[in-house]
Formats: structure tokens, C-alpha cells, sequence
């Protein structure tokens, strides 16, 4: 007698699909955002990981899918992660033993009691038999990715670390998108502050402020790091050489804005403030330097600061930051990467 070892059907729609083969689906549940991680194949790519949101994107006839941060293209089955798979695998084990179990129990005969006498009237065995428990199967561990996009153009609700440059459906470059993410939850911040100041009093105000103006400095930094790296991967240039540029020429130069001016002309030829009048450059500059005593003192005065403070004042600028300032040299500092990013980027084709 022969008998199918699984159901057609059921929770993880088994089909046969051939004499002795099947296929089943496994689901990888998703996060409590209803995102489910995705992997890189590529082992060298870092970080690798991210997290797309089902039914948003392309949501039918996808042939490939892409990885946000090396735009590796591959089918989107093979962004599965490791952990997924096993967790798959266990899934599958699982089943198989139950449906063995069944089988096991029917060709000997047990009925619906699993109990089975065999034997005459002098000498007669009672034989049970008792399934086994099956094994809970725990969800695969999911990372914690707080970066959250949509895809302007095709849109993807997706999450990565980060800053990312592709999407992962459609493939097209939308870093700018995650940097006016990453700056828009600076805005959010500046937004509560008045909230916090009558809450939480003029102290934590005054600290909120710090942390934003730090913030929107340090994505500066970071975006125009991201940036020239990737341009200098793109024109040939080395890994290594590219970390030694950083580490012994660049060092901390995209927090000023007129450094960073200088650097991106000399290394790619382009303006960082095309279009930009001379006085929102000067802005811009002297917004970031405000971050210099608070972040070098943790906002105590020493005596030079306070001599620098002086000098300022009797020169007639404001040293004390404004939530007002955060949010025009957030602007202006938006519009400076957007314009760099499509003169360095958007001439080249994003489709090989
Ligand atoms: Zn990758
Ligand atoms: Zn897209």
C-alpha cells in the first residue's frame, strides 16, 4: 500500500509535486511592525541586514529584489536570512515527523485508541502506541532596524541601519530619502521642545537644543562621508585607501561646512553650494561652530569659552543656539546634500 506522506492543503499549503516530492510554504512572520528581515547574500556586504514590509513595493511579477546598501540583485527568495531558513527547516522536520508518525500508526494497524491487541485466546499482547509531542518551533531572532523608509517611487516600506542607498525593489537610488529621514527626527525633536522646557524645565531644554544641533551636525558629516566613499568605490579607488583618506587626511572636516567645500572640490570636482549665497554658507558654518563649546565642555563654561563668548558678544553675534537656527541650517544643509548628491550621482544610470 502506498499513501501520500503529507496532506495536500493545510496551514502551509503542501502541494505534491511530484511521485515522491512536495513543496510547502513557510511563512517567516513578521516583526510587530509587520516588517520581516531580509538578508544580503553577498557575505562581504555590511551591514547586510534589513527589513522590507509585505505587500508594499512590488507586489506582483518581482524577478528581482536588491540590497539596500551594495545593491547586489538577486531573486527575492535568496534574501532569506540564515535564521529564517532554519527556522523553515525546523518547520518542515516538523511536519515530516508528524506525518510519519500517522503513518507509522496506520500500517500497524493502530486504530483511533492507539491500542492494538494482537494474539489467541492463550496468549494475547496489548501494544500501544503514543505520538510524540511536537516540538514547538520559536520565531527566528529578528534584528532591531529603526531606519524606516518609503520608496518614493515604487513604495516600499522598508527599514535598514544606517544610511542606505538603494531600494530594495526597485532598485533605484534613494539615499536622499533616508537622509531627510534621519533629519526630519531632529525636526520632531525641536517640534517638543517648548513641550519639554514648560514639563521638564529650561535645563532640559537647553540640553535638547545641544544634542539637536550636534545631531544635525553629525549627519552632515555622515552623509558626506557616505557620499565620497562611494564615489571613490565607484572611481576604482581601494577600500583601504579609502579608510586611510578619512582616518589621516579628512578626520573630523565635513563638520565644518567650508572645509567640507574644499574636500569635495578637491577630491570629485564638484560644488558642495552651488547656487548658494555667500551669507547662508556663513550661516550654516557658524550655526555648526556654536556645537564647538557646548560639546567640548558639556555646556560649562570654561574661561576660554567664556573669553570667546565675550569676544563674540562684542562683536555682536549670539553664541546661544535657537531652535529656530537647528531648523534653517537643517534646511539649508538638506538642500546643499540634495543638489551634491544628484550632481555627483543621478548622470550615471542606476539599471546595469
Ligand atoms: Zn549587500
Ligand atoms: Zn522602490
Amino acid at each position: 500500500m502506498t499513501r501520500d506522506l503529507f496532506q495536500e492543503g493545510g496551514p502551509y499549503n503542501i502541494r505534491k509535486t511530484g511521485q515522491s516530492s512536495y513543496s510547502m510554504e513557510v511563512r517567516i512572520p513578521p516583526d510587530e511592525h509587520g516588517r520581516t528581515g531580509r538578508e544580503c547574500p553577498q557575505d562581504e556586504c555590511a551591514p547586510g541586514y534589513f527589513k522590507v514590509k509585505n505587500g508594499t513595493g512590488i507586489t506582483e511579477g518581482q524577478t528581482f529584489a536588491y540590497c539596500p546598501y551594495c545593491r547586489f540583485e538577486a531573486e527575492p527568495s535568496d534574501f532569506t536570512s540564515e535564521e529564517q531558513l532554519n527556522y523553515a527547516k525546523k518547520i518542515l522536520a516538523r511536519e515530516a515527523g508528524i506525518a510519519i508518525g500517522k503513518i507509522f500508526k496506520d500500517s500497524l494497524g493502530f486504530g483511533s485508541t492507539g491500542k492494538k491487541k494482537i494474539g489467541g485466546s492463550f496468549l494475547s499482547v496489548e501494544m500501544s502506541y503514543k505520538e510524540g509531542q511536537p516540538r514547538h518551533v520559536h520565531v527566528p531572532f529578528e534584528e532591531e532596524v529603526l531606519r524606516t523608509v518609503v520608496c518614493p517611487r515604487c513604495g516600499l516600506d522598508h527599514a535598514v541601519f544606517g544610511l542606505a542607498v538603494w531600494c530594495s525593489d526597485c532598485g533605484e537610488d534613494i539615499f536622499m530619502e533616508h537622509v531627510k529621514a534621519e533629519y526630519e527626527v531632529i525636526r520632531v525633536m525641536l517640534a517638543d521642545i517648548d513641550r519639554r522646557r514648560n514639563d521638564l524645565g529650561p535645563r532640559i531644554a537647553a540640553r535638547d537644543l545641544e544634542n539637536c544641533l550636534e545631531d544635525t551636525v553629525s549627519i552632515f558629516e555622515a552623509v558626506l562621508k557616505a557620499m565620497l566613499t562611494r564615489y571613490l568605490k565607484e572611481s576604482g579607488e581601494t577600500e583601504e585607501n579609502i579608510q586611510k583618506l578619512f582616518s589621516a587626511r579628512i578626520r573630523n572636516g565635513f563638520q565644518s561646512p567650508k572645509r567640507s567645500m574644499a574636500i569635495i572640490k578637491n577630491r570629485t570636482q564638484a560644488e558642495l553650494f552651488e547656487g548658494f549665497l555667500e551669507d547662508k554658507i556663513e550661516f550654516l558654518a557658524s550655526t555648526f561652530d556654536k556645537r564647538h563649546p557646548i560639546t567640548h565642555n558639556l555646556g560649562v563654561m570654561d574661561k576660554k569659552y567664556l573669553a570667546s563668548a565675550i569676544e563674540a558678544e562684542r562683536e555682536g553675534r549670539e553664541v546661544r543656539i535657537t531652535k529656530e537656527e537647528i531648523e534653517e541650517a537643517i534646511k539649508l544643509s538638506i538642500e546643499a546634500l540634495s543638489g551634491l548628491h544628484s550632481r555627483m550621482f543621478c548622470n550615471q544610470t542606476t539599471h546595469e
